[in-house]
This record gives structure tokens, sequence and C-alpha cells, in this order.
């Protein structure tokens, strides 16, 4: 093509990336690659083929990790544990510069090698993955300097199984890396099988800045190896990010064994267009929200919500904006989407937009070419569809949006809402009134406003609902390597004996049974059975409702309805828990009193606990208005906002032992911060809970905010963890029954807290007044918002 015709047609000429060092590198390993452990790579052993998903030629051949593998790979994390703890913030701040400086130093090298494992354009991985990559290492450097002044108390887990997918090869690396090793963790990562090679690029800059062996141990494999990891006793904390489908099955593998879990999961983005939104930013935000890698992102916008007035002329500019996007060679500079991970991935992407078809919906494809080989896809737009439809519900990760529209405010809340995850959502609108309206409504870990996929390691990345739990990135994302260093040294606790009634001490004033506590009212239990509440002494203290499922469910029920106690006045929260305080202590002596013939408590201590009950109430009370978020310091014209927000229904299991004193210290921090609960108390010693209904109608709570439902805890507990409408469930108890309850949570992947059957000490103030179960009790929700722009 001559100069003449360029200007005539304006086209794009070919802007090819050089692919000579990346193959140099595949040439330099005679491009098979065992794994990195302790230090050193093994050599290659039977395994699997990267391709490159493009051009489908092979790059290397990939060891397939064995469990002997893994286990070698987490004895020499183990080993190098202490020296790796020993060493200063500083030292390990080093380690963790020099890795960022080597990562920029290769950045072309990691670009070429990641776009052409992945498939993803070299626009993308050189302008957002590694420069992504790179801040995360230079972040944490930071962190690994302040971490002792910012979170004291605070120890590393130990050992981490680190599992990442495909669609972000390295960024995700670093994600996770970056916050382990500066927290004082060692660890053992598997990369996805289709996209290991920046991963066994990234062992060579570990080995080449001298980290010290067993640090970092990067095991190549297929699932089975990620299993290895997941199900490896001498791991302390699983980090994953991939499939919700692979996450719940991590969350039941991991359950009842203590180890740490975060699950980074999928997502069905909602993108929120206003017909006040400025409409060409809008279109051209969704081009990056949607096609993007190839919509290959856990927080894609796949969802378009436009309004009903606005439809028809966004479609439009939208269809043309999709005519004009450019797929083919990723390593052409000008190319805007490039190739799908692999061929399954394209298969698996036409079998959904096939049953799509045949539930309705039109599917439109943009016009440009797109090469006859490898594994490239159109991007496709979905119309006329149903909420009920597959292609709406279901995550696609590949370049296929539904659009949808809504009439008002509320029924684009609704329409977003209507997802079993809640990773991100972007919301388009000139009106900050309306902005920020929908910003809290929407039940999502990231919210952007007029704008979207904004990422950065100051500010925290990940969920609600099944999206998962825990954050990657700034002070949040710490958290998620980081555990308190009085958990370490817990006990198990010894089981309460059995009581029996002893006739002769049965008191004549048995006169009622005492009910469970829905809605703000007292209500019979269901099955109309009771339980006998005996004493320590033998003595039989009265009856308490036999709590069961239906009991549960009216609960949960009512508790969602209080739910709306999260969006009242943190002022108003704080005034309510001083009353129940103010209440408490009114009839002190009265609930000692209980506490003593429940527990045969001595004087002293009966009072002790009440006195910690009401002190406990005072502590949250404070905490309500103090426990806030964070404005992030990100590097682009906006603020990332991290709000506190409740986490919705909590159900709470409480122990046998300190039959007031448990309770509250588990209720008081749920409520302070906007959750309604479920509380089932000590099973052995429940009047104290249910005297307090008495404390609860003089104090203004609310109706629906604290339910009690007395009963068998096991199976109390059992149909919590089961119930969709509970957000997170609190469990003390036996071993036994922490396992179960976590196996069982997975259905909606609720957040779950267990003791272990470890004995915690309740009258301990630096541990329960402070903000343990202030952070369970919430999540938080990062919102970008246009800030100098
Ligand atoms: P998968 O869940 O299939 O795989 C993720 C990783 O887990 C891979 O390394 C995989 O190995 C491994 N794995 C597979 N089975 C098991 C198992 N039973 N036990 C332990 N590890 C296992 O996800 P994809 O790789 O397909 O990635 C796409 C998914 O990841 C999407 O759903 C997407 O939304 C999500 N994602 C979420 C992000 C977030 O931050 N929330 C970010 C990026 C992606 P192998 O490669 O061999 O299968």
């Amino acid at each position: 093509m001559n100069i003449n015709e360029i200007f005539a047609n304006l086209d794009y000429g070919p802007a090819p990336e050089a692919r000579d060092m990346a193959n140099g590198w595949l040439d330099e390993h005679g491009r098979k690659f065992g794994h990195f452990i302790d230090g050193r790579f093994t050599s290659h052993k039977k395994g699997f083929a990267s391709i490159n998903p493009a051009t489908e030629e092979e790059l290397a051949q990939i060891s397939n990790g064995t469990k002997g593998d893994v286990d070698k790979a987490v004895k020499a994390a183990r080993a190098a544990l202490p020296m790796w703890q020993a060493l200063s913030g500083f030292e390990r701040a080093k380690y963790l510069y020099a890795i960022a400086r080597q990562l920029q130093k290769h950045s072309r090298l990691f670009a070429v090698l990641e776009s052409m494992d992945n498939g993803k354009v070299i626009r993308e991985s050189r302008d957002s993955d590694i420069p992504l990559s790179i801040r995360h290492f230079y972040h944490h450097a930071g962190w690994a300097m302040h971490i002792d002044k910012r979170f004291t108390g605070y120890v590393p887990y130990g050992v981490c199984g680190q599992i990442i997918p495909w669609n972000f090869p390295l960024l995700m690396l670093s994600w996770k890396i970056a916050p382990a090793l500066a927290a004082g963790n060692t660890l053992v990562l598997k990369p996805a099988e289709f996209t290991p090679l920046t991963a066994l690029l990234f062992a060579q800059i570990c080995s080449e800045i001298g980290l010290p062996g067993g640090v970092v141990n990067i095991v190549t494999g297929e699932g089975e190896t990620g299993a290895a990891i997941v199900e490896h006793p001498d791991v302390d904390k699983i980090a994953f990010t991939g499939s919700t489908e692979v996450g719940k099955i991590i969350r039941k593998a991991t359950a009842g064994t203590g180890k740490g879990l975060s699950l980074e999961l999928g997502g069905k983005s909602p993108y929120i267009v206003f017909e006040n939104a400025d409409i060409d930013s809008a279109v051209e935000g969704l081009v990056d929200a949607i096609w993007f890698n190839q919509g290959e992102v856990c927080c894609a916008g796949s969802r378009l919500l436009v309004q009903e007035s606005i439809e028809t002329v966004f479609i439009e500019k939208l269809r043309a904006r999709m005519d004009r996007l450019r797929v083919g060679d990723p390593l052409d500079k000008s190319m805007d989407m490039g190739a799908l991970v692999a061929p399954v991935q394209v298969q698996k992407i036409k079998k959904m937009l096939e049953q799509g078809k045949k539930e309705g919906c039109t599917v439109y494809e943009a016009k440009g070419d797109v090469p006859a080989n490898g594994s490239f896809l159109r991007p496709t737009l979905i119309t006329d569809v149903s909420p009920a439809n597959s292609l709406v519900c279901e995550e696609i990760f590949g370049p296929v949006l539904v659009s949808l529209s809504f009439r008002n405010p509320d029924e684009a809340v609704a329409l977003a809402n209507n997802t079993r995850y809640g990773l991100a959502a972007s919301i388009w609108s000139e009106n900050i009134n309306l902005a920020l309206d929908i910003a809290p409504r929407i039940k999502s870990g990231i919210v952007w406003i007029n704008c979207t996929n904004q990422m950065d390691a100051s500010a925290g990345f990940g969920g609600y609902r099944e999206s998962g739990f825990g954050r990657e990135g700034g002070a949040e994302g710490m958290v998620s390597y980081l555990k308190r260093d009085w958990e370490k040294k817990l006990k198990p606790c010894q089981a309460e004996p059995v009581r029996k009634v002893d006739g002769v001490k049965t008191s004549s004033t048995i006169d009622r049974t005492a009910k469970n506590y829905i809605g703000g009212k007292q209500a019979r239990g269901d099955s109309g059975y009771s339980r006998q509440v005996v004493g320590a002494d033998g003595a039989l203290l009265g009856t308490v409702v036999d709590g069961n499922r239906k009991d549960i469910r009216n609960a949960v029920e009512a508790a969602r309805k209080g739910f709306s106690w999260g969006s009242k006045s943190a002022h108003l929260r704080a005034q309510i828990l001083y009353y129940l305080g103010e209440n408490l202590d009114y009839r002190r002596k009265e609930f000692a009193d209980r506490l003593r013939q429940m527990n045969g408590l001595a004087e002293e201590e009966a009072k002790n606990e009440v006195d910690l009950s009401i002190r406990r109430l005072f502590a949250f009370a404070g905490w309500a208005d103090k426990y806030d978020g964070a404005v992030h310091n990100v590097p682009i014209r906006a603020v990332s906002v991290a709000m506190i927000e409740p986490i919705g229904v909590i159900g709470i299991v409480a122990p046998d032992n300190f039959a007031l004193l448990a309770s509250v210290s588990m209720l008081a921090p749920a409520i302070a911060m906007g959750n309604s609960i479920v509380l089932v108390p000590s099973q052995l010693s429940p009047l104290a809970m249910t005297d307090f209904y008495q404390v609860m109608e003089t104090s203004d709570v609310p109706d629906g905010v604290i339910n009690i439902i007395t009963g068998k805890s096991h199976d109390l507990a059992r149909t919590l963890a089961e119930h969709d409408g509970v957000d997170a469930l609190w469990f003390v108890g036996e071993l036994t029954g922490s396992s179960m309850v976590e196996k069982l949570s997975t259905g909606n992947l609720k957040q779950v807290w267990s003791s272990l059957g470890k004995d915690l000490d309740w009258t301990d103030g630096e541990k329960f007044d402070g903000d343990y179960f202030l952070q369970k009790a919430t999540q938080v929700k990062n919102v970008w918002i246009p800030y100098g722009a």
C-alpha cells in the first residue's frame, strides 16, 4: 500500500512486536520446563504443551506437578519460613523492590511472552498486565516495611498455597505473591495449565535477584496439582483465583482444617447506563469493560443495563463501535482484541451462544475480519433477552455482552443485583447524586463510577456473595495474609459434661417454656417440643423451645426484613447498643443469679460475666461510628473510597460456656456494623439469652435485627449453614461442627468463621473488645470516583 492509498482509506498497517526475545528465552530452556522448587528448576518431566492460541504453535513442554512435587515444594517453603520471617521488614522490602525492578527491566520480554502464551493483545499486556504487576511489587515492598506498625498483633500464616487462572497470568501471580511475601509467608504457587510461561520466567527472576531458596516455589500442572496443594496438610493458607465451581470444591476440601482461605471467583458484573450519562464515554467505557482481554475478565462488565429512553441510540452507537474493533494477531500493536486462551474456551462459548439462541435471544457479531485459524471470536452483543436467559445468568468469560433495559433507578438496582455473583459494577451518569445513590445499593465489592476496569495495588479487589471473599490489594488485601498471633496459640476446649436432672433438686417454679424471639416478638416453636434446661447442680431450671428448621427459616426471613438496619446511621446503632448495655446493667443481679444457677458460677464470677457483657455492649456502641473506611491514593485521576459495609444476615452459634458473654460478644459487633442476626444461644444454658428478650424489648432494638432460636446447636447450625438467605456464619463449638458448617456453606459461599474446637477466653477484652469480629462482620466495597479530572 502506498502513502496515497493509506491517506485515502486511513486504515492501520501491521505493527508487529518482535517475538525474538521471547523465542530466545524459550530456546535457552530447550522449550522444556521443570518446576521451580527451593530456588532451582527441576528437570523436565512428563506433562503437557503450552500452545500459542493465536498461531496454534507449541511454545514449550511443561511438567505436570505430582503430589510428590507439591510435597517437595511445600517442604522447601516450610524450611525457608524461619529464615524469611527472621528477616527485618526492610530486608524483605528490598527483595520485593528487586523483583519490581527486574520485572521492569524485562517488561518487554514478559509482555511478549504473556501475549504469546495467553493470546491477549500486546497493547494490553504491555500497558496493563505488566505495569500493574510491577506496581504490586513496589506497593508491597512498602507493606513489608510498615507491616509491624499497621498490623500490630498479627503474624503471617506460614506456608501459603496459591492457585491462579489463565486470564491474567503474571498479574494474578503478582497479586498473590507480593502480599504473601510482604507479610512474611513463604509459598507454593500453581499457574494455570494454559499459561505457565510468565510464572516460570518470574521464577528465574527470583533466582537472579538472589531470593533465598524455598521462599517462592512454582509447581506447574493441571487441576489435580492444584488439588494436591489444597489438600497438603502442611499448607497454612490457600489463596485461590478461578471459577466459582472450583472455589466451592476448595471450600469443601479445606473445611475443618483451619487453613486460611481467600477466594477470588467469577462474576457477571452489571454495566449501568442512565439516560443522563455521557453516552459516547459510556460506549467507549463499555468497549473496555467487555472486550478488554477478549472478555476473559472476572470483573468484565458483561451485563449492559441501559435506560429504556436511550436504549436505541446507545445500541446503535455500540454496534458501530463494535464493527470497528480489530481482531487478530495479538502481537500486532494496533489490534483491539486477540485470541481466546484455547480452542476449548471458544467451543464452550459457541455452545453457550447456541443455547442462548434457543432461549430466544438475538445475537449480533461485529462485522470486522477475524483470522481463519486460531482461537478467535468476534465481539458479540446479545439483545432481546429476558433476565432468566442463560446468557444473562451464566458467566461467559468471553467477548459476549448481554443487554437489558430498565425504566427507573430502582429497576436498575433490582436487575443489577439479580445474580448470584457480586464482583463489580459500573455506573454511568452525569448526575453525581444519582450515581452515589446507586453505588451503595449494588451488592458488589467494586463500583466504578463513570469509569470501568480500574485496579490498583493500593485498593482492595474482591467480591461479595458467590464472587468469593477476601481482598487483594492495599491494607484490605494484607489482612488476607495475616492472622492474629493469639489465634495460633489457642488450645482445644473441653466438652461440657452432660447434665442430668437431679430429681431432688427439681424446683417447682417451672411454669413456662421460654419462646424463640423472631421479628421482634416472642414466638412459639414450630415443633411444639421443648428442651429441659438443667443447672450445673442438676436442678431443672426451666424449658426452652426445641427449635427446628422451620424456626430458623422464619428467623432468617425476619432478619432479612430487619436488614434495613444496615442503612440506619452508625450513631443510631450506637445509641441502641448503649441502651442495651444500660438496660442489662439495670438487671445485673437477676442475670448474675441466672448464670450462677445455670453454670454453677461463684457469685463474683457471675457478676463479672454480666459486667463484662455490659462493657462489651458499650465497646461496640463505641465502635459503631469509628470502624470506618478509607480513601485510597490510586495513581489515576480518581479516588477509590473503601466503604465498610455490613455483610447482611449473620448466623451466630454460641458456645456452651459463657452463656451470656459469648453471645453478647458476637451479637454486639455484628449489629454495630449494621447486620441483622439469627443467634443460637448456648445449648446447655440458654436462659440468659431468653431473659435477654426483655432487655431487647426495652431497648428499642428494631424488629428483625436480633432473632434468637434455642435448641440443639449442631442441628440449628446445619440449617443456618445450608440456608442461602444467611450471608455469614459464626460457629463456636467442637471441631466436627466447624468442619460441618464450613462444608455446608458452599451453597451461597457464605463467609464462615469457626472456632475449630479451640478454647476462647471471652473475658479477654484485648481480643474481644477490639476489631476482631468487626472485620468478620463487614466487607469492603471500593467505589472509584473521578477526582481531580
Ligand atoms: P478454574 O477455576 O478452572 O481454574 C483456576 C485454577 O485452579 C487453575 O490453575 C486450575 O488448574 C486450578 N484448578 C482446577 N481444578 C482445581 C481443583 N479441583 N483444585 C485446585 N485447583 C484447581 O478457572 P479458570 O482457569 O477457567 O479461570 C477462569 C475463572 O476464573 C473465571 O470464572 C473467572 O471469573 C475467574 N477469575 C476470577 C478472578 C477474580 O479476581 N475474582 C480473576 C480472574 C479469573 P488448570 O489450569 O489446570 O485447570
